[in-house]
């Protein structure tokens, strides 16, 4: 197979703290010899266990970025034993941009693993990732948020997988990440995605969803920062104590794609719920109100199982296919 044409501006079997980029060339109008780089710190200190962390794999994601780039700053490396990898935003071109997908190639990095080395910059991203970063990893943190167009409560996640002692494995990282939610996550589409991606690869692997709406809280913010500790110290690579909530970690399923409420009009949303509530079966979640003439009959959206809302639409106009909301279920 072709080599990829990124090259890391770090070396990723030296010791100590390395502060770098992921070059890849991209000769554009701009720049005729040029390169996209993506930042990278390594910390590493002896022998031990390597964990991977990643934000902006959604370029319009935040959370991730303000955690990563504050742990990339560290001046220390005596409490790490092992090695840490950081880039604070996987999809560097889509983040640039506050955007979620490519500027570039329009593409979805969480949709296009394994990527490609001989593709657009966004599938080479992913090859890199799939061909280098992943198979040097034990532990694979990787945080995500809403974007501009979703809002979540803040949770931690892991998937049914085949391998149940990697299922465990993981369920146990997510856990120790201490967000105040944690989810057993049904994906609408699994192919493509990076998460997809780590299992396979028979990695501990831990994905986030703390919030959106295309921007961060101190909440918000200080979960991540917190979660990106306590993920390195369940790994055994940061020392230290878990830092976990106050109040226990609310554990949500999520069985069947009843969790999922599809918007099948464009329109105007009222909504009727909030994130956090309770909702009972068949309860009026929205309304959506034609926006072309008034008095015609609103739309009511209505609850199709029991459960928490965990995420709702952020955009008050909504649009045939748009995600309204999802309903976790209380375990
Ligand atoms: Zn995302």
């Amino acid at each position: 197979m072709r080599n990829n044409p990124i090259s890391a501006t770090i070396d990723f079997d030296k010791e100590g703290i390395q502060h770098g980029f992921l070059r890849l060339p991209y000769s554009s109008d701009e720049s005729a010899w040029g390169a996209i780089m993506i930042p990278i710190t390594q910390f590493k200190n002896g022998d031990g266990p390597t964990a991977l962390m990643t934000g902006g794999n959604h370029g319009d994601e935040y959370e991730g970025p303000v955690a990563l780039f504050n742990f990339a700053g560290r001046p220390q490396i005596d409490d790490i034993q092992g090695r840490v990898i950081i880039i604070p935003a996987m999809n560097y071109p889509a983040f640039q941009q506050a955007r979620r997908v490519s500027p570039i190639d329009r593409l979805n990095l969480n949709r296009i693993f394994p990527g490609r080395p001989d593709g657009s910059t966004t599938e080479v991203i992913a090859d890199y990732f799939s061909r280098y970063l992943v198979p040097m990893s034990d532990y694979v943190l990787d945080i995500h948020s809403g974007g501009k167009t979703l809002d979540f409560v803040p949770f931690s996640a892991s998937h049914i997988l085949d391998d149940k002692h990697q299922q465990k494995l993981c369920e146990e990282a997510a856990k120790a990440f201490g967000a105040p939610y944690r989810v057993q996550m049904l994906e609408i589409d699994a192919s493509g995605l990076y998460d997809t991606q780590v299992e396979e690869s028979g990695k501990v692997f831990v994905t986030t969803e703390l919030g959106g709406a295309g921007t961060t809280s101190p909440e918000s913010v200080g979960i991540a920062r917190r979660g990106v500790d306590n993920f390195l110290i369940h790994a055994g690579i940061l020392k230290g104590e878990l830092h976990l909530p106050e109040t226990e970690t609310v554990s949500l399923d999520m069985p069947d794609f009843r969790s999922y409420l599809f918007s099948e009009h464009n329109g105007l949303v009222e909504p009727c719920v909030s994130l956090g509530d309770s909702v009972r079966e068949g309860q009026v979640m929205a309304r959506i109100h034609n926006i072309e003439r008034t008095a015609v009959p609103t739309c009511e959206y209505r609850a199709p199982r029991d459960g928490m809302v965990i995420a709702r639409h952020v955009p008050s106009l909504a649009k045939i296919g748009d995600c309204l909301y999802v309903i976790g279920e209380v375990l």
